[in-house]
């Protein structure tokens, strides 16, 4: 896909992310698009909001639109590296590609993504890299709850 494509869509993983952080959450976001470029669901990790250790960023956004015949087509656009419980989502599902706004903080499955025919698309963002640094530097033991560390 196009980068500026995947940069434009990042924009709603990062708008939810940032939603996130004000409300005293995990500062994860995603969004999940259709084949047609169409919003179907975004979300945000919701550890701290709901007491959910469930609610990822992309499983929010799955949730969020609702169900579907396939995923065919479907992109799952995240802030962050996908966690292993997300990636196995993507596969489940068959979602067809994943933007990833960095992998720098984290890095979960996305080379096993690409290496079983998701398009995975890395973007390495300014942005989600600092929003990361910046909550693991003022919450070390709730990020390590969240990567079950
Ligand atoms: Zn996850």
């Amino acid at each position: 896909m196009e980068l500026e494509q995947a940069r434009d869509w990042l924009r709603t993983a990062v708008a939810e992310a940032r939603a996130g952080r004000a409300e005293g959450g995990i500062p994860i976001g995603a969004a999940l698009y259709g084949p047609d470029g169409e919003l179907l669901g975004r979300g945000r990790n919701r550890r701290v909001q709901d007491g959910d250790p469930a609610t990822h960023a992309e499983t929010a956004a799955f949730r969020d639109a609702g169900r579907r015949r396939s995923y065919r087509g479907t992109t799952m656009v995240t802030t962050l590296s996908p966690c292993w419980y997300c990636s196995g989502l993507v596969r489940q599902f068959g979602i067809s590609r994943v933007v990833v706004g960095e992998a720098g903080t984290f890095s979960g499955g996305h080379a096993w993504l690409a290496a079983h025919g998701v398009e995975v698309v890395l973007l390495d963002d300014p942005a989600c890299g600092a929003l990361m640094r910046e909550f693991v530097a003022a919450n070390p033991g709730l990020w390590n709850e969240d990567i079950g560390l």
